[in-house]
């Protein structure tokens, strides 16, 4: 074997012997059940199939067109819509079918700021700055850490962008969308959700519901809370066929050609997995995220939104200006084996020393921990950070937690098998 192909596959090795032992906390991350899993190495992606199903540019898509149409129809049945494009390959592909449909160059839209968790898709450096969009701040609240509502409805009156863009990176709160929907129709924008984050949490039924609450449109990963394969979605409950028309139209000739179909074939389980699963799933998730925040807080972390309950999504947000800044942090939190990632916090000038970090508990979720765990990892993290532990203690100490949790929950093999981070499967590794 050559010396490169060796080498690559024992790193890749190593990554998931890494993240075997470690307490995996970033919010954007997690973990794809074995069936969705097995997919991904098919030979579906050896192929092509552009366009609809029905209406493919190649040929040999019969089976393809029957994966896709059951895709459609699972994620239209999960988020009770009548409209679904899974082609977009990811989030940012997705918002950019979204910028191509329904924006052209020097229009004004609507969006947060990055400092205020908005994804880099909004950025000048991002898909705004690509299709030439100038965005339009929303006025934000940060001690409730959503939008301000009168100040914003008075932003949008004023300078009126015809799209207006909902959704962010270091999501807690639900966006008050339906207390701006009037605005919105009065100045005829349309309201744009990006679910990336909160996806999982929609369907289950423990976030907000934006496309009854006035957004035509929905963009979003599908490997967050929803614990699908890297990919896209486009979501609409819009009954105007011109709408639907301009979205399939961006999705594929517009951001696509080839639209992943191993990853469409494993996201059609991962939806038929969270119908069955998904509404207690991402209950736990909520529910350990709170008391993670909780059991920090107690120990004197200064976790964001401490009134409201820290959080009522997956994520947490703190602030680590006393532990030393978020970079620093983030990495001596690796270093033991607890993944986060540093993050820019309100107020934040710079967005290479962030103030704060980003945690996030889908996967430790769904491999099983609860509430319980979650003070666990706050001691842990108290030990490092407050009390001077040493690394190689604090280290063992998350490696002793992380060993009672090697099954995957929330999935037709759940209790099946023990979760391996390094299975090819059917192809054992030598
Ligand atoms: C992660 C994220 C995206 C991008 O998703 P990818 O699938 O990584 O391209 C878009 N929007 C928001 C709000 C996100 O958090």
């Amino acid at each position: 074997m050559a010396a490169a192909v060796e080498r690559v596959r024992a790193a890749t090795r190593r990554h998931s012997e890494r993240f075997e032992r470690a307490i995996p906390l970033i919010a954007s991350e997690n973990l794809l059940s074995p069936y969705a899993k097995e997919l991904l190495i098919s030979d579906l992606h050896s192929r092509y199939a552009e366009g609809l199903p029905g209406e493919r540019y190649y040929e040999g898509n019969e089976e393809v067109d029957l994966i896709e149409r059951e895709c459609l129809e699972l994620a239209r049945a999960l988020f009770r819509c009548r409209f679904a494009d899974v082609r977009p390959i990811s989030g940012t592909v997705a918002n950019l079918a979204v910028l191509k449909a329904l924006a052209e160059a020097g229009m004004p839209v609507g969006t947060a700021r990055l400092a205020n968790g908005a994804h880099i898709s909004s950025a000048g450096f991002g898909a705004f700055g690509l299709r030439s969009v100038r965005p339009v701040y929303y006025a934000w609240d940060e001690e409730r850490m959503t939008l301000d509502v009168p100040a914003t409805r008075r932003i949008l009156k004023e300078q009126r962008p015809p799209l207006c863009l909902f959704g962010l990176s270091l999501f807690l709160f639900p966006l008050p969308i339906a207390e701006l929907r009037d605005t919105l129709e009065e100045i005829g924008a349309v309201g744009w959700y990006d679910a990336a984050h909160v996806l999982g949490l929609i369907a289950g039924g423990l976030f907000q519901d934006p496309l009854r609450e006035g957004c035509a449109v929905l963009s979003a990963s599908t490997h967050k809370t929803l614990p699908g394969p890297q990919h896209g979605i486009l979501l609409s409950d819009s009954d105007r066929p011109e709408l639907v028309g301009k979205l399939q139209g961006a999705a594929f000739p517009g951001v696509t050609s080839n639209h992943h179909l191993h990853a469409m074939a494993a996201l059609a389980v991962s939806l038929a997995e969270h119908r069955a699963f998904g509404h207690d799933y991402a209950r736990a998730v909520v529910a350990n995220a709170r008391a993670l925040g909780q059991a920090l807080y107690e120990r004197g972390f200064d976790v964001l939104a401490p009134d409201l309950g820290f959080t009522a999504s997956h994520t947490l947000a703190v602030r680590v200006t006393r532990e030393g800044g978020g970079e620093a942090v983030a990495r001596r939190l690796a270093e033991v084996g607890i993944v986060s990632n540093k993050n820019l916090l309100p107020g934040d000038t710079s967005p290479k020393h962030p103030q704060g970090i980003r945690l996030g508990t889908p996967e430790v979720t769904r491999l099983g921990m609860g509430p319980k765990e979650m003070v666990r990892i706050a001691e842990i993290m108290d030990l490092l950070l407050h009390r001077e532990g040493t690394a190689d203690r604090v280290r063992a100490d998350a490696e002793a937690l992380k060993r009672g949790f090697t099954t995957l929950r929330y999935c037709f093999a759940a209790g099946e098998a023990a979760y391996r981070y390094y299975d090819l499967v059917g192809h054992p590794p030598p």
